[in-house]
C-alpha cells in the first residue's frame, strides 16, 4: 500500500485513527485485505437512548454509546467518557485506541469505549448518578467481567465506576461481579494506585525513554521544563508526579486557560487553587496563559492530557518542545505527526504513554476475579516491568524500522515514527492471534 507523506488533515477522530493504522501498515507485509478491515472497524457498537428524570421535574432523554472495537485478545477494555461533543466516530477511535493499547502494553484484553453525550458541568450529582444507572441497564449484558469491561475516562471517576458495579450487581445477584468495571473505590474493589496510574505510566516511560538517550542532553528530568496541557486526573497527576522527579512544571492548563511560571510552579498549589475556584487560571505567582499560548510555551517537554486534536496543522509548528508525551489519548492528528516529524520533535504516543491506566486496570480486574488485594508495591513493580518493556520494544522497533528501506519506499522519506513503531506492534500481535484462533467456520 503506498501512502503519500502530505496527508490532508481530518479532524475526525475515526479518520485519524485509520490515517494512523493506514501509515504503519506501510511497514508490515503479507497482512490480508480482510484482516485489515477487521481490525480497523469495530466489532460492535450499541446505542442506546433512555430518559431520566431530572431534578426541575422535567424529563431528558440521553443517548449513549458503547463500541466494542475488538476482543480477539480478551475482553473489551475501554473508559465510558460523558462530554457534550461524544460522537460515535470518536468513541469508536478511542476503542480502537484500546485494542492497540492493550496489545501493545501486552494485557489480555481488546478494545472498547462508552459515553454519554451529557455536560457533567451542568448536571447534579443525583442527575449523573441517574444518567449511569440507566446507561448500565440499557447495556444490558453487553457489558461483562469477561465481555467488555467499563474504566473513568473524561468526567467520569471512581463514583460513576461505583454506580456502575452496584447497578450490574444488582442485575447479576449471587455472581462475583466485582470484575465488570475497574477505577472503582479502594472499599468495593478497586486497586491501590489505580488513581494515579495512567500518570504514573507517563513519568515512567518518559524516564525509560530517556534513557534510551533518544534527546540530547536530556537522559534524566532533572530540571527539565514540562507543560501540561489539561488539569485533571491525567494532567494534574502526572504534574505532580513529574514535579516530585525532579522536573520542572513551567505551565499547565485546562479548559478556561493556563498559568504559567519559568521558575516552576507547585502542582500541588495550583490543584488547590482549582478546588477553590474551579479553574487553574488566576493562581497566584503564575501568568495567566491561552491554551494555545500553552502549547507554544518555551519547554522541554508538552504533555497534552486533555482532549484530542488538540495539536494539528495549524498550531503544530509553533510547538518548541523536544519531546511530546500523550497522556490524553489522539492528541495529535495524523498530519500534525508529519510536521513534527519535520520539526525533528519526538512524539511518545497514547498507546504507549497512557497505558498506564489499562495495566493497572488490568491489575484490579485480576486482584476481583480472585479475591485479592495486592499492596501499593507489588502493584507499581508491575506496572514499571511492563511499562519498560513497552517502550523498550517500541524504540527497538522504532530503530529497526528506520534501518529498513521499507517505510522509504512506500513514501515515507523522514522514516518511521515511535506511533509508527508501537502501532506495527500492536497490528502484528493482534493479526498473529487472529490466525492461531483462526477463522470460524
Ligand atoms: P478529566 O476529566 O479528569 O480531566 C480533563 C481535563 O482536561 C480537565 O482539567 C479539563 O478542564 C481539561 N480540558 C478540557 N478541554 C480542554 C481544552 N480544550 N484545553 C485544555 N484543557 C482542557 O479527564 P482525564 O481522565 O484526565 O482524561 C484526560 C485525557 O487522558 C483523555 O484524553 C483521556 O482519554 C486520557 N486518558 C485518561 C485515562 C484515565 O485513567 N483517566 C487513561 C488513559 C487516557
Amino acid at each position: 500500500m503506498n501512502t503519500p507523506t502530505k496527508l490532508v488533515e481530518n479532524l475526525d477522530l475515526f479518520a485519524n485513527a485509520t490515517q494512523q493504522f493506514e501509515r504503519a501498515l506501510t511497514w508490515i507485509d503479507g497482512i490480508k485485505v480482510g484482516i485489515i478491515e477487521y481490525l480497523i472497524n469495530p466489532k460492535r457498537t450499541i446505542h442506546v437512548r433512555f430518559p431520566v428524570n431530572m431534578d426541575d421535574e422535567s424529563i431528558r432523554t440521553f443517548h449513549g454509546f458503547r463500541v466494542l472495537h475488538n476482543r480477539i485478545r480478551g475482553p473489551g477494555k475501554g473508559g465510558i467518557r460523558y462530554h457534550p461533543n461524544v460522537t460515535e466516530g470518536e468513541v469508536a477511535a478511542l476503542a480502537a485506541f484500546m485494542t492497540w493499547k492493550t496489545a501493545v502494553v501486552d494485557v489480555p484484553f481488546g478494545g472498547g469505549k462508552g459515553g454519554v453525550v451529557c455536560n457533567p458541568k451542568e448536571l447534579s450529582r443525583g442527575e449523573l448518578r441517574r444518567i449511569t444507572r440507566r446507561f448500565v441497564a440499557e447495556l444490558g449484558d453487553a457489558i461483562g467481567p469477561y465481555t467488555d469491561i467499563p474504566a473513568p475516562d473524561v468526567y467520569t471517576d471512581q463514583q460513576t465506576m461505583a454506580w456502575i458495579y452496584d447497578t450490574f450487581d444488582l442485575m447479576h445477584p449471587g455472581e462475583n461481579n466485582l470484575a465488570v468495571v475497574t477505577g472503582k473505590p479502594l472499599e468495593i474493589g478497586g486497586s491501590v494506585g489505580r488513581d494515579e496510574a495512567t500518570a504514573q505510566g507517563c513519568l515512567l516511560a518518559t524516564e525509560r525513554l530517556l534513557q534510551h538517550d533518544v534527546i540530547p542532553g536530556m537522559q534524566t528530568l532533572d530540571d527539565v521544563r514540562v507543560a501540561v496541557q489539561g488539569y485533571g486526573n491525567a494532567g494534574a497527576t502526572a504534574a505532580r508526579l513529574f514535579h516530585e522527579a525532579g522536573a520542572r512544571i513551567v505551565a499547565v492548563s485546562d479548559s478556561r486557560g493556563g498559568v504559567s511560571d519559568d521558575d516552576g510552579l507547585d502542582p500541588n498549589h495550583v490543584l488547590t487553587h482549582k478546588g477553590k475556584t474551579g479553574t487553574v487560571l488566576g493562581f497566584e505567582g503564575g501568568t495567566d496563559i491561552s491554551n494555545e499560548q500553552l502549547l507554544a510555551y518555551d519547554c522541554d517537554i508538552l504533555i497534552p492530557a486533555a482532549l484530542e486534536c488538540q495539536i494539528r496543522t495549524d498550531n503544530a509548528h509553533n510547538i518548541k518542545a523536544k519531546l511530546i508525551v500523550e497522556a490524553a489519548n489522539g492528541p495529535v492528528t495524523a498530519a500534525a505527526d508529519e510536521i513534527l516529524q519535520e520539526k525533528n520533535i519526538l512524539d511518545l504516543p497514547d498507546i504507549v504513554a497512557n497505558s498506564g491506566g489499562v495495566v493497572v486496570s488490568y491489575f484490579e480486574w485480576v486482584q476481583n476475579l480472585e479475591n485479592q488485594q495486592w499492596d501499593i508495591d507489588k502493584v507499581e513493580r508491575r506496572l514499571k516491568k511492563r511499562m519498560d518493556r513497552a517502550v523498550d520494544n517500541t524504540v527497538e522497533r522504532w530503530k529497526a524500522l528506520n534501518a529498513s528501506s521499507k517505510g522509504n519506499a512506500n513514501g515515507h522519506q523522514s522514516g518511521a515514527t515511535l506511533r509508527d513503531a508501537a502501532l506495527v506492534t500492536a497490528i502484528e500481535r493482534i493479526a498473529t492471534v487472529v490466525l492461531q484462533r483462526d477463522i470460524w467456520p
